[in-house]
This record gives structure tokens, sequence and C-alpha cells, in this order.
């Protein structure tokens, strides 16, 4: 009866945008919803960008085969699957995301699509459902479950908000302070104790 939402990028895989930014050298590539919340903003601006240096969907797949989700995910995906469901909740795209989800063992994941031309062009964004996090929660709670939720940018806040217990896991000074009613942890080990005591609590 307990599901745990995880956001994917910053808590279990590095920032994919980040890293294309670093193997390209294209720096307006870097920014983040840390940096930028409006998500419509942030994506207009890295679509510009990719057209502009005619850039399409298999240069982004060779760089995100070469990465790997952070040190300690895996271990910690696979104890926390053990004891709860896990639904990672992330706004990035399943075209994206497919090299790393098959390096953590396929776990469930709600995102949002590409659209991209027999070119490779990427010729759009396509999000299945804005504030998706938010909704996912509040409808796992109208189907009786416990959610636990964690996250670490702009974009999880509400989420955080709609569930059982919210948690920042290594989220920059920004966003804790914009929200202290949040707790903070900052490794693996403490964000499932974390978790285990929310659930805990709602037992009690
Ligand atoms: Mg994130």
């Amino acid at each position: 009866m307990n599901i745990v939402c995880l956001d994917l990028e910053g808590v279990l895989v590095p920032e994919i945008w980040i890293d294309f930014a670093e193997l390209t050298g294209i720096d307006e590539l870097r920014a983040t919803t840390r940096d930028v919340p409006d998500y419509d903003e942030l994506m207009r601006m890295r679509l510009s960008v990719l057209a502009k240096h005619e850039l399409g969907l298999p240069d982004i797949e060779q760089v995100i085969d070469r990465m790997a989700p952070l040190e300690g995910a895996k271990a910690f995906l696979d104890g926390l699957r053990e004891q709860y469901q896990v639904v990672i909740l992330s706004d990035t795209f399943y075209e994206f995301a497919r090299p790393l989800m098959r390096q953590l063992a396929w776990p469930t994941l709600f995102c949002h699509k590409l659209g991209v031309e027999p070119d490779g062009r990427i010729s759009a964004y396509h999000l299945r459902l804005r504030d998706h996090k938010r909704k996912a929660v509040e409808a796992f709670r109208g189907l009786n479950f416990r959610t636990v939720a964690a996250g670490d940018s702009y974009n999880d806040t509400t989420m955080l908000g709609a569930a059982d217990a919210g948690i920042l896991f290594r989220a920059p000074r920004n966003v804790v302070d914009e929200f202290p009613q949040f707790p903070l942890v900052n490794d693996y080990d403490s964000l499932r104790a974390r978790v285990d005591e929310a659930f805990a609590r709602m037992d009690g």
C-alpha cells in the first residue's frame, strides 16, 4: 500500500543536459530547472540551441550511452524496490532516459516524449500532462496508496507537497531555503532512512 515516488535527474542519474553541454561545449545547454523554473521557457531555449547547432537525437543518444547512474543509485533503488512499489516521475523524455533505465533494470518511469523527425532533428516536445508529478501522487493517494516523494528541484516541490511525506535530496541552497517544510538529505542511506521513518510514522 506504499509507493515511493522519485525524481530521476539529480536523484538517480546525473543531469542529462549538463553532460551533453560538457561534451559539446555548448554552455547554454547547462541550464536546468534548478536555474530556470519555467519548464516551457527552458525547453524552448534548449530546442532552439540544438537546432542552431544542427544536433539531433543520435548525437544526444551517443552522450547518454556513455552516462551511468549516480554512484550507489542502482543499489539504493534495488533495495527500495524490495520493500516498496517505486515509480520514477521525471520531466525528461523517454528517448533520453532509455539507456539509463536499462542500467537501472527498467524501473517504472512516467515522463514525456519528444517529436523526432526522420533525419533525427528534434522538432517538438510533448508534455504528457502538465504538473504530472503532483497529479500522479494525488492519483496514487486516490487509489489508497500512501506516498513518500523525493526530488532535488523546483519541479519536484508540488509533488513533495502532495505526498504524505516529501523529502529533498541533494537540493541546491535556493530550493532548500524556499521550501524549509521539506527535510533535506544528501546520501542514499539517509534517504532510505527518511523513507522508512515516514512510512513507519504513518503506521504508528
Ligand atoms: Mg531532478
